[in-house]
């Protein structure tokens, strides 16, 4: 169990879900019967790993298509987690995997290049991107968007809301007004897994303003072991549904729990 405990530290897990995790491994692995074919030591790792699946979530991360079409997916974070990149990955995804006919729209109107970087993204990858009119403000850009994509007979809408340095309330407010006005079946946050323990503390104020379905954690291709994902989920409680694994549009993987729990055993 220490050297679990290092482990988890090593991979960047948050000091009081190491001490839960080991405290609930343990409890499992006392009294439990050794298989034949493996020694006590394998005994222990086989506990842990199925632990480490069990926080991670080993329900199903799929996301949710069924609605009334158009679907609505909104996508919430700070500026520079990879917010724009993933609402492009994920829209590729669902035109290519899922063969949906998907349309994108940035609501970014603070940072003056962001709209202007979803369309270059959209001519990259073959996806519509919703016209930009100039001094729209977010809520009437949603409002469009939905609009547009109803007449034409999209399946799914994604919104990419502007993001901030720090969480502040002018952006809760604006997130806010945002989801009230396109009801999205999914409210995915977007969370660079590189800033750790910070991005726990981000999720933890996001799910307090608003309905958020699931994670999508970028830069897992970095140096981190996948230790902020036990963290995000243990804490936060949020399903962790995607994972982005690098700069590239097809840099994306639906999560897998037992994927991560081998790489922060290592
Ligand atoms: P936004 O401000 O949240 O919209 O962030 P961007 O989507 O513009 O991304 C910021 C930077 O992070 C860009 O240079 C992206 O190429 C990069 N990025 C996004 N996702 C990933 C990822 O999963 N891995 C890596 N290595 N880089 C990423």
């Amino acid at each position: 169990m220490r050297e679990v405990r290092v482990a988890l530290l090593e991979a960047d897990v948050a000091l009081p879900v190491v001490k839960s995790f080991i405290k609930k491994a343990k409890a499992k692995a006392v009294g439990t019967e050794v298989l034949k074919s493996i020694n006590p030591g394998q005994m222990v790792i086989k506990v842990v790993h199925d632990q480490l699946v069990e926080t991670l979530g080993s329900e199903s991360q799929e996301l949710n298509l069924i609605a009334v079409p158009p679907v609505v997916y909104m996508m919430v974070g700070l500026q520079g987690s990879g917010k724009t990149t993933s609402t492009a990955k994920i829209a590729k995804y669902l035109t290519e995997k899922q063969n949906k006919k998907v349309m994108m729209a940035s609501l970014d109107v603070r940072r003056p290049a962001a709209q202007e970087q979803l369309r270059v993204l959209g001519e990259q990858t073959g996806i519509t991107t919703l016209p930009i009119v100039e001094g729209q403000q977010p809520v009437e850009i949603a409002k469009r968007a939905l609009q547009s994509a109803r007449l034409q007979g999209f399946d799914v809408v994604m919104l990419d809301t502007a993001g901030r340095l720090h969480v502040d309330e002018q952006l809760m407010v604006e997130m806010q007004a945002v989801h009230s006005e396109s009801a999205p079946t999914e409210t995915l946050l977007v969370v660079d897994s590189l800033t750790g323990q910070d991005a726990v503390n981000v999720a933890q104020q996001f799910k307090e303003r608003v309905d958020v379905t699931g994670i999508v954690m970028t830069r897992i291709d970095g140096d981190g072991r996948g230790g902020a994902a036990l963290s995000m989920r243990e804490i936060t409680g949020c399903p962790i549904k995607l994972l982005g694994t690098g700069e590239k549009l097809d840099e994306l993987e639906v999560f897998h729990p037992d994927r991560i729990a081998n790489r922060i055993l290592g």
